[in-house]
């Protein structure tokens, strides 16, 4: 059996209100969605991107992988991080291998009439989340309501945004501290705003003052000494994490080897899909640390189940809002953990070609 076509397209969603985190500011997404057919079966795979990616994939990626063997994924993997070589395998590129690569392993568990998480191989029957979401554009209702509204819909840990305006940050969180109750986790998420002592010295107060569990991405993910220094000197109730940014199982691998995190952070749709998590998974196994999947809920809901260890997933606001307008078959949250539907083969989801329609995007 082979490969007979790929296609792309783009579609990017208006966000509710301008959103802010930390260190930028966005008024739309951009979902980048790939079909590949064998077989009579359609697998789909996307990232979340420029839809620059969409004309890598196009005019690059689909040429590689028609007439392959829908089943050898591993070979169309290793051709598609060759390919990008003069590119640079990071960003764009790995965004746009991320988005092929998973609409591959889709198609493969169609094909052999498996959900992907039997493929894999189970190892929990379903995907514990996190809310995300706590935008330095929220005003402090809208963050109470916001935080406060997932941990009463059973989701029992909770993210938000710091570091726009840091001289607010004790006051917002205390916010949200007082808005989701005692029992909850609270995590906060800087987006590289601070610096290395203003870094700290806030690790110290969100511990100390709100029982702040996570800082995720407290300094910009290329200071590796920076991040070594926080977390030699970190509270020691506090995880610190970060990955959101690694490209592929290398970047991992030079993360936990300078020892800079407690928790390793994935994302499927930027480290080479579902190739590039279950490769990232292995490793963090072999090194005895947790991972978290970054973002893009409904991707990570079958590797989410097979990666050992991993501990939750980012229930990411923007994404679960876009997901569930694209796609048939997302699953509700139950007991704060998303289940994959043992009955449906690959994803388990259709997208849904006219409800997405008018935000398609000219090719
Ligand atoms: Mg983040």
């Amino acid at each position: 059996m082979k490969i007979d076509r790929l296609e792309v397209s783009s579609f990017t969603v208006p966000t509710e209100a301008p959103e802010s985190d930390g260190t930028l500011r966005w008024d739309r997404t951009t979902l980048v969605l790939v079909e590949t057919t064998a077989g009579g079966e359609t697998g789909i795979g996307y990232t979340y991107a420029h839809r620059a990616a969409a004309t890598l994939i196009r005019d690059k990626l689909a040429e590689l992988i028609t007439e392959r063997d829908p089943l050898d994924i591993p070979a169309a993997w290793q051709a598609m991080r060759r390919e990008v070589r003069n590119l640079g395998a990071c960003g764009i590129a790995a965004m746009a291998i991320s988005a092929v690569d998973h609409s591959l392993w889709d198609l493969k568990a169609r094909l052999l009439g498996l959900p992907l998480v039997k493929l894999l191989g189970a190892c929990r029957g379903g995907m514990p989340i996190y809310g995300s979401g706590g935008f330095t554009s929220y005003d402090d209702e809208q963050l109470a309501r916001q935080l406060g509204g997932w941990v009463d819909a059973g989701i029992s840990r909770v993210k938000m945004k710091v570091g726009r305006e840091p001289e607010r940050d004790p006051e917002r969180v205390r916010v949200a501290r007082q808005a989701i109750g005692d029992d909850a986790e609270l995590f906060v998420d800087a987006n590289s705003a601070y610096d290395r002592k203003q870094a700290l010295h806030f690790m110290h107060w969100f511990a100390g003052e709100s029982d702040v569990r996570w800082i995720e991405q407290p300094l910009p993910p290329e200071d590796r000494c920076g991040m070594r220094f926080l977390r030699r000197h970190s509270p020691p109730e506090l995880e610190i994490t970060d990955g959101e940014y690694a490209w592929g199982p290398a970047d991992i691998r030079e993360m936990i080897d300078a020892d800079e995190v407690d928790v390793v952070m994935a994302d499927a749709t930027r480290c080479g899909g579902v190739s590039g998590f279950m490769k990232i998974a292995a490793l963090c196994e072999a090194h005895r640390l947790p991972l978290s999947a970054h973002c893009a809920p409904l991707l990570h809901l079958h590797p989410g189940c097979a990666a050992a260890p991993l501990r939750h997933a980012e229930y990411f606001h923007d994404h679960v809002r876009i997901e569930r307008l694209f796609f048939d078959g997302f699953p509700d949250p139950v007991d704060g953990a998303l289940h994959p539907d043992p009955s449906t083969p690959g994803l388990g989801v259709t997208f849904k070609t006219a409800d997405a329609e008018p935000y398609r995007d000219n090719p």
